[in-house]
């Protein structure tokens, strides 16, 4: 990735987007669009269209359509996977295109975006369909007078709603086990980050996956999302966004076919910093990207670092300094280490959050909105650097480039610390003591625990939250069991 080369594409002009149903590209049915505004600079990119429940109602018709004739399931396993690899070769032959139009609806850095967007989705569909033809089924020990046969069975028709932070990432966390699984689905953007979901849709038709089997509709939560987590021929539901809408899917999944819903939900992740961390400056400087890197907009983010108090002062200079030092703005030059933020309403709410602090009385570094000519949504990263439990900051996701540093005393204080939060998804301890790091693992209630490091764990490992954190697991070979079922054959011989 050069400069010139991300300017060629920074100004291209944007068809407007519509549904991909059916293998079809359509307008919403009544012909009503959305614009997409650039948080680059506020202008106006392209529109796409806003889906209508007819239109979800559609594509959630043509899902199952496609699942219940066997166009998808039936094909051999190496049949689906050789249609897969070729899908994640289309996409890596676009990926700059891909990230630079993701990055112009949803303002994450380029350096990140390629990696963590197309290239991150390329990944995911070659280690899901490698895996698709060496998942065996069972033969249970059973009398010999019978046979016990445990076979893996596609779900059938999963709806998919996805966040804006990074919608090919966590997209294809979810359609490409689904889709190796042989299931077929209908996906749904966040409204600030859906074109590039939809064009790597059709590189799927073009890859060879039949018409139907991989459906997308764009539009608004409390419409299409709802009209998906409401319908009676969606099997799976798969979420990744807040908390509030996790509590209405499973309120929707409970009041119409009992759909499995698995959620992926927000976190306030603890990040302990023991005295005895193996290098003070590298603890600061992978914390600072552990919450600073695509403003903070990251669902594992460390937003809660615990010091050990003999070195609390120490590490605050540390951080401040690596914070100081990130460079924010355009997120189209490839030297920015932290773009814009998402959205007016996203920024508003980190500037509250930080503001709040200050009136109590805590020492805030940094935090404050950048003005640049070209407008556009930016801030620099906010440092609390005596946040108490009690601050609304250190309890609450900001979901912004905001941080809390707490000082702690004892090991038993620090797990209590880690643990004093609804959330469950993330955390990190940075010590030198072996039995230590093991012991904290142990003790704090999250799905992944980092030691001496944050962030960058690989496929291989599962992703999800405990507590209020969500249920269920993207990522590794895992997540299949939300896409395949276990159907026994009970055989008198
Ligand atoms: P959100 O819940 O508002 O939106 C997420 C998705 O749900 C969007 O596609 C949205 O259109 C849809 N939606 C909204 N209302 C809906 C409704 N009534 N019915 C059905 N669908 C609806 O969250 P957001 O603001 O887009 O994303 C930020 C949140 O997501 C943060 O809280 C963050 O922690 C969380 N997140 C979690 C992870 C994770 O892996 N656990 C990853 C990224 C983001």
């Amino acid at each position: 990735m050069n400069q010139s080369q991300i300017d060629s594409l920074r100004n291209a002009p944007v068809e407007p987007f519509h549904h991909l149903i059916d293998g079809q590209s359509v307008p919403a049915s009544d012909g009503e669009t959305t614009t997409v505004v650039s948080p680059i600079d506020g202008a106006p990119l392209t529109t796409y269209a806003r889906g209508t429940q007819a239109d979800t109602e559609a594509a959630i018709a043509a899902a199952r359509r496609a699942f219940d004739d066997g166009r998808w399931s039936d094909i051999a396993p190496t049949g689906r996977k050789k249609v897969l690899l070729k899908w994640a070769d289309l996409i890596e032959a676009k990926a700059l295109e891909l990230a630079v139009l993701g990055v112009r609806e949803n303002g994450t850095e380029i350096g990140m975006a390629l990696k963590a967007e197309p290239l991150s989705a390329v990944a995911t569909i070659r280690y899901y369909a490698e895996a698709i033809d060496k998942l065996n089924g069972e033969i249970t020990p059973t009398d010999p007078a019978f046979l016990g046969l445990v076979h893996r069975e596609p779900v059938g028709v999963v709806g998919a709603i996805v966040p804006w932070n990074f919608p090919l990432m966590i997209g294809a966390w979810k359609f490409a086990p689904a889709l190796a699984a042989g299931c077929t689905m209908v996906l749904k953007p966040a409204e600030t980050a859906s074109l590039t979901l939809v064009r790597v849709a059709q590189l799927a038709l073009e890859a060879g996956m039949p018409a139907g089997v991989f459906n997308v509709v764009t539009g608004e939560g409390p419409v299409v999302g709802a009209a998906i987590a409401a319908s009676m021929d969606v099997d799976v539901l798969v979420f990744t966004g807040s908390g509030a809408t996790g509590r209405r899917l499973l309120e929707a999944a409970a009041r119409s076919n009992l759909k499995r819903v698995y959620l992926e939900l927000g976190g306030k992740s603890p990040n302990i910093v023991f005295a005895d961390a193996p290098n003070l400056d590298d603890a600061a400087k992978v914390s600072a990207m552990g919450i600073f890197r695509n403003s903070g907009q990251v669902c594992i983010a460390g937003s809660r670092i615990l010091v050990e108090r003999s070195v609390h002062a120490a590490f605050v200079e540390k951080l401040a300094a690596q914070a100081a030092a990130i460079k924010v703005g355009d997120p189209l030059d490839s030297a920015t280490q932290a773009g814009a933020v998402n959205s007016e309403r996203q920024l508003r709410q980190n500037l509250g959050f930080v503001a709040e602090a200050r009136e109590a009385g805590r020492k805030v570094i940094g935090g404050d909105r950048i003005l640049q000519e070209t407008g556009g949504l930016y801030m620099s990263p906010a440092i609390v650097a005596d946040a108490r439990p009690e601050d609304r900051v250190f309890r609450e996701e900001v979901f912004g480039p905001v941080v809390t540093v707490t000082p702690f005393d004892t090991e038993a204080e620090a797990i209590a610390l880690a643990n004093d939060t609804s959330y469950g998804l993330a955390a990190a301890v940075w010590t030198s003591n072996l039995s230590r790091a093991h012991r904290m693992v142990r003790k704090i209630r999250a799905g992944i625990v980092h030691v001496n490091t944050y962030g960058g764990s690989d496929l291989t490992v599962p992703l999800g939250g405990v507590k209020q954190s969500g249920n269920g697991h993207d990522k590794s070979l895992h997540a299949f069991d939300k896409y395949l079922d276990l159907k026994t054959a009970w055989v008198k011989l």
